[in-house]
């Protein structure tokens, strides 16, 4: 999301005619350095401290491949270049990032549009304002950056879409819902406008549509009720409760939304992440099973596999009604590639409760996950109300025992892989030359070989023998290019 949001600034910054900016090749010769930021966890805020330390000492001291400009070469007020922090950071800690971080600019996820005007105050040596800083951390209910056309960095074969934005659910452990604000989504014409542009444009061959919360996406703008002043689509799955209840009506929901980038072209794969398994209603499911450029994956965050801390977590779900999604999915869409989080030691976890999420691993057997240990949010339910007492040694170990459950089924599961025939997009070359990588379309990534007298892009469909695994990826060989439309004919 942050690539997503890194683009759309990018494209802000570049339309803007006062002041003008110039995108330069490397971090020396800029003048104004952006650093967007995570805050879901402690970890990922020592990155940026650690980083925004770096770039301040640069300021005075010369190394190897840096030696700082005088400051009459600088145009800004304090005569240092400009260090600003975006994003999540940036909203959960406001003006006070200024002394800590000794930043100059601070803008929140929801204020990208006043970037140039605040960047234009600290270049205003005129101004009577002289402290050197400027900030908006305001957030918005209706901002999606809805017109702007991202500038991607490069020529990659996939593009991110950012479809909407912010979270209501509340999940007691999260910090999203206060950092990126109420949930709210972009106009489905001006996602099918880009979505082509990139096709037509850019030959992009895959997009991942994004949201913090993306399969709850409503359009309610007034042209989508006007269309669609009636809806029967189910928001929830069976034996799933939405914390906010304020749904239903008219409008566009998600599976309209993938409905509509699906027939942008069949030559398209169509991908979107991060979705709540709340929101996997049976219509919804049905098209992704129908539809042959919609990928066979998805992404099913259990966060736990026990029922009481998915309760104690505000998830809306217990870990039966998780299963019998799981089973369900897997039912109607063959070969589904799923992915999962995890938390490890959230707040009174006992042993027990762990060992169901260690069993939950091992009964779903997923494809990817992405594991975490617990780190505590100012500001969540959990830090108001309850006690992080699962001890940093013991998170860690329990963190472990998923990790290594997770590892140990996926070596089976891509064991009986081998010898399958795989669909790959092409994504990249590797290093060592001769040896191609892309994604299969249950979201496995797969390296493989080609012969010297074949010829592979980026961009191309591929058929791919698969012989053999290391770790988390298949390895096979190159059999073909092919298309999506000859993959579905072939069933
Ligand atoms: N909206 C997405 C997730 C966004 S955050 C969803 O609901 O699935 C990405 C992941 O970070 C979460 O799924 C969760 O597993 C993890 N996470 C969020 N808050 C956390 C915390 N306080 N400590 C550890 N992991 C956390
Ligand atoms: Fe956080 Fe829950 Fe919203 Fe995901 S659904 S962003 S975990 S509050």
């Amino acid at each position: 999301m942050n690539v997503s949001d890194t683009e759309i600034v990018r494209a802000l910054l570049l339309s803007s005619t006062s002041p003008q900016f110039t995108e330069v090749e490397t971090e020396d010769s800029a003048d104004l350095l952006l650093t967007n930021t995570c805050a879901i966890r402690e970890g990922a805020e020592t990155k940026i401290w650690q980083r925004l330390r770096l770039l301040r000492s640069m300021d005075n001291h010369s190394s190897s491949n840096y030696s700082p400009r005088p400051a009459e070469e600088i145009p800004t007020k304090r005569g240092k270049r400009i260090v600003g922090v975006l994003g999540c950071m940036a909203e959960r800690l406001k003006d006070s990032m200024f002394t800590e971080g000794n930043v100059d600019l601070i803008v929140g996820p929801d204020a990208y549009r006043d970037l140039p005007n605040l960047v234009g105050k600290l270049l205003d040596t005129t101004s009577d304002d002289s402290s050197g800083r400027a900030s908006n951390t305001q957030l918005s209910l209706e901002e999606t950056y809805g017109e702007i056309h991202p500038i991607r960095e490069g020529k990659g074969a996939s593009a991110f879409v950012s479809v909407m934005r912010g979270c209501n659910n509340m999940c007691s452990y999260c910090i999203v819902p206060f950092t990126r604000g109420r949930e709210r989504s972009r106009e489905l014409g001006t996602i099918v406008t880009e979505v082509t542009r990139l096709v037509e444009e850019q030959g992009v061959k895959e997009v991942v549509l994004l949201g913090q919360n993306v399969n709850s996406y409503h359009d309610k703008n007034e042209s989508a009720i006007q269309s669609r002043p009636d809806s029967d689509y189910k928001t929830s799955s069976p034996g799933f409760s939405n914390t906010f209840k304020s749904r239903g009506g008219g409008g566009y929901y998600f599976a309209d939304l993938v409905d509509a980038v699906s027939r942008v072209d069949p030559e398209l794969r169509v991908r979107f992440t991060s979705p709540h398994p709340k929101d996997f209603p049976r219509e919804l499911l049905q098209l992704i099973a129908e539809r042959s450029n919609v990928c066979n994956h998805l992404h099913m965050p259990s966060q736990s596999g026990s029922t009481t801390v998915l309760e104690r977590m505000r998830r809306g779900y217990s870990r039966e009604s998780y299963l019998e999604l799981i089973q369900d999915v897997r039912e109607r869409i063959p070969g589904v590639g799923i992915s999962t989080d995890m938390i490890a030691g959230f707040c009174g976890e006992t042993e027990e409760e762990h060992e169901d999420s260690v069993t939950l691993m091992e009964e779903v057997g997923y494809d990817q996950a992405f594991m975490f240990a617990y780190s505590m949010r100012e500001k969540t339910h959990a830090h108001r109300r309850m006690q992080d007492d699962v001890e940093e040694p013991v998170k860690q170990r329990r963190l472990r025992e998923i990790i290594d459950t997770f590892y140990d089924r996926l070596l089976i599961k891509n064991q009986a892989e081998i010898g399958s025939t795989q669909t790959i997009l092409v994504e990249g070359e590797s290093k060592k030359g001769g040896q191609w990588s892309g994604r299969s379309d249950a979201n496995k990534t797969v390296v493989f070989e080609i012969r010297e007298e074949d010829k592979v892009e980026i961009g191309d469909y591929v058929r791919v023998g698969v012989k053999g695994i290391t770790g988390p990826t298949l390895i096979g060989s190159f059999k073909g290019k092919t298309t999506l439309r000859e993959e579905s004919m072939r069933g």
